[in-house]
């Protein structure tokens, strides 16, 4: 509220301040600083929202800061009581974190009796693709030896061929198996 008196003496006239700016012929007037007319003739300038005046017309503006201030401070207030909220969402969010790392076929998170059951099937692919390999090099010296065989040998060698791709292709699958 503008000042009704100032020093005592009664605002007798209220009105705009006029900035001598003209806009597009248009005089440009500050409507929140007051040009006050006190009951003595005196001019004044006064704040539209509470009983602060000056003479300098040119020291209202800084000062309407302070109501223009008053109302983001109360609003600000929110955000900042907004992060407080955040830190404990946040520790859903983390133990959410801790469980998928758990779930991960990592190996520092296998126990003694995971990492021996997975040492021993290593083991056992191992001796799997050791039986293969064996068995395709013995098929392989077996076709050698009879490349000179007669045609009832040959549907013989023709088995030995199937058996040769059959253990080539379980290699293979040893082999994929085994890549880390
Ligand atoms: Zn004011």
């Amino acid at each position: 509220m503008t000042a009704t008196h100032v020093n005592g003496i009664a605002v007798v006239e209220d009105q705009p301040t006029k900035s001598g700016i003209s806009r597009d012929g248009v005089q440009v007037t500050f409507t929140q600083t007051r040009h006050l007319l006190l009951a003595d003739g005196t001019e004044i300038y006064g704040c539209q929202s509470c009983d602060y005046t000056s003479p300098n017309s040119l020291s209202i503006r800084p000062h309407l800061k302070v109501h223009k201030d008053r109302a983001p401070k109360s609003e600000k207030a929110r955000p900042t009581g907004a992060p407080v909220s955040q830190p404990t969402s946040a520790v859903p969010s983390g133990s959410t974190r801790a469980a998928s790392t758990l779930t991960g076929t990592d190996l520092a998170s296998l126990n003694l009796g995971q990492l021996v059951e997975r040492a021993h099937l290593t083991e056992q692919m191992r001796a799997q693709r050791d039986t293969a390999r064996a068995e395709t090099a013995a098929v392989r010296r077996e076709l050698v030896d009879q490349k000179d065989r007669t045609a009832t040998e040959r549907s013989r060698r023709e088995g030995w061929q199937n058996r040769a791709e059959k253990a080539e292709k379980k290699l293979l699958g040893m082999r994929a198996l085994l890549q880390p």
